[in-house]
């Protein structure tokens, strides 16, 4: 079975200061609550190093929110998978829909980033999801199912149980819309039956997070869904309570 996994993207938000005691929080939080989940915060880069420090031997995690598909050499402003694990990361987003959107990465480019992840040994958060004009001209599954299947054609075999997807509507992220957790479990059920298509022993292994104006008060019933396996936080993750009472809802 399946553990919960709930994420934090905290963007391009926060500044020594802050996050110096948002850190302290959710440790502080992660010993006195009752948390029972897999969890991490995934921030700028340049704080992976205050994270190292401030996290390391705690029960939360971290790790970056985009990595280079080279390994090294003259690509300016880049940063190599080598050198996220160099600061400790566990996880990397890849093809988080902002990127997609603002950066030009194609499922192609996001592919690559998700291989250049699994081979230094970071889990991959492979995000997917449809904007709010691809849902209403019914082609949810279709979109979601080419972005996933662009990452699956350039696994090996052995790599396919080591991603993470994550589920994120366009259109809910950063809105307060949220999918209802049918609409969102549906989705899930797509994205396990495409995982299964390409490797039917891992599919039921493979968590699939859902993201899109998660809060601690709609957590609970998207995260009892049976293909929803945690959240990709956003908003929510930047204030302690919030992400440690999502993380109780898992
Ligand atoms: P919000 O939780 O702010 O909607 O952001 C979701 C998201 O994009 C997480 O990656």
């Amino acid at each position: 079975v399946r553990r919960k996994l709930v994420v934090g993207n905290w963007k391009m938000n926060g500044s020594l200061a802050a996050n110096s005691a948002l850190l302290a929080d959710l440790s502080a939080g992660l010993m006195s609550e009752k948390i029972d989940c897999d969890i991490a915060v995934c921030v700028p880069a340049p704080y992976l190093a205050q994270c190292q420090a401030a996290l390391s031997g705690s029960a939360l995690a971290w790790g970056a929110q985009d990595v280079s598909i080279h390994a090294s050499g003259a690509y300016t402003g880049e940063i190599a998978a080598t050198m996220l694990c160099d600061f400790g990361c566990r996880y990397v987003i890849v093809g988080h829909s902002e990127r997609r959107a603002y950066h030009a990465e194609t499922s192609q480019l996001v592919a690559q980033k998700t291989v250049a992840a699994l081979q230094v040994g970071l889990t991959p958060i492979v995000c997917v999801g449809e904007t709010l004009a691809e849902r209403e001209a019914g082609r949810t599954d279709v979109v979601v199912g080419q972005q996933l299947d662009a990452v699956l054609a350039l696994l090996d075999a052995s790599d396919v149980a080591k991603i993470v997807v994550a589920y994120e509507p366009v259109w809910a992220i950063g809105t307060g819309k949220t999918a209802t957790p049918q609409m969102a479990q549906d989705v899930h059920a797509a994205l396990r039956l495409r995982l299964a298509a390409k490797d039917a022993g891992a599919a039921p292994m493979i968590s699939i997070l859902y993201g899109g104006s998660m809060k601690p008060d709609n957590a609970a019933e998207l995260m009892a869904m049976v293909d929803i396996d945690g959240g990709l936080i956003g908003g929510a993750a930047l204030k302690a309570a919030d992400f440690l009472a999502i993380a109780a809802a898992a």
